[in-house]
């Protein structure tokens, strides 16, 4: 990892994102979710490179970084229609940009991965021609909520070289409790009321610490990793950023699609 920060363009402070992504099936469903990934898309500013922090790459021990040059869509969930298989998201990756990030906190350089469906399925949309570099970060399950929100903010100055941040997860992701057609639960649209107003008030320590809401946090997210992206997004906030949410609502019941934009 050599590539100085130095080195990269200064640019406008670009946006960052949390995006719930919900069901795999969004990246080739026309639908509420989808169409409004395509919207946001068209107004983004182009960026340099996408650093996108999936909930679906998870690590224990060290956060990765993917310093590949053509990172490959990587298929990891089961039981879906051939045509989800069938989809590619051939951008190209951002090696000297992710080195530079190296530079920035506490990353190991990783060839393995690529693109997982937490991040093309929404890129897919967002930036449908896959022409802009992108690469991923994993989440390091061994590191605190805390640590993981400042590692994000070792990052933030990534924001003024071109480096659009998209965090993707899910404001509430309970796969065992959902039920089509359901209407969201009760502990499900609390939980989903609380981090908003943390959100919308700036009180990030709310945020990280959701744990202390005990059951509340373990009927919303039975297991972390699609909470853990909203933490690398709040945590490149800068205080001069206006907060814009998109796709209020839930799918299946205890899925928060909710999402917001930091630009
Ligand atoms: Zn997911």
């Amino acid at each position: 990892m050599n590539a100085p920060f130095a080195d990269l363009p200064v640019t406008p402070r670009l946006p960052a994102l949390f995006v719930g992504h919900g069901s795999p099936m969004n990246a080739i469903e026309d639908n509420a979710w989808s169409r409004s990934w395509r919207d946001l898309g068209e107004r983004l500013p182009t960026p340099q490179a996408i650093l996108c922090v999936s909930a679906h790459w998870m690590t224990r021990g060290a956060t990765l970084v993917h310093v590949g040059e053509h990172p490959r869509t990587i298929h990891d969930f089961g039981g879906f229609p051939a045509a989800l298989y069938a989809q590619q998201y051939p951008a190209p990756g951002a090696p000297d940009v992710a080195a530079a990030a190296g530079g920035l906190a506490s990353l190991q350089p990783d060839l393995q991965w690529g693109l997982d469906h937490g991040a093309w399925s929404v890129l897919m949309h967002l930036f449908p021609q896959a022409d802009v570099p992108v690469f991923q970060l994993s989440l390091d399950l061994a590191k605190s909520p805390q640590a993981q929100f400042e590692l994000a903010r070792d990052l933030k100055s990534l924001r003024e070289r071109g480096v659009l941040l998209v965090g993707s997860g899910n404001l509430v992701h309970n796969l065992r409790r959902m039920q089509p057609g359901g209407q969201p639960y009760e502990w499900a649209e609390e939980f989903d009321a609380r981090m908003t107003a943390a959100i919308e008030r700036r009180d990030y320590a709310a945020v990280i610490e959701a744990e202390k809401l005990g059951e509340l946090m373990r009927l919303a997210h039975p297991t972390t990793e699609h909470f853990l992206p909203l933490l690398y997004a709040l945590g490149v906030a800068d205080a001069a950023d206006e907060l814009r949410w998109f796709n209020q609502g839930f799918d299946l019941g205890s899925i928060s699609m909710r999402s917001f934009v930091l630009s």
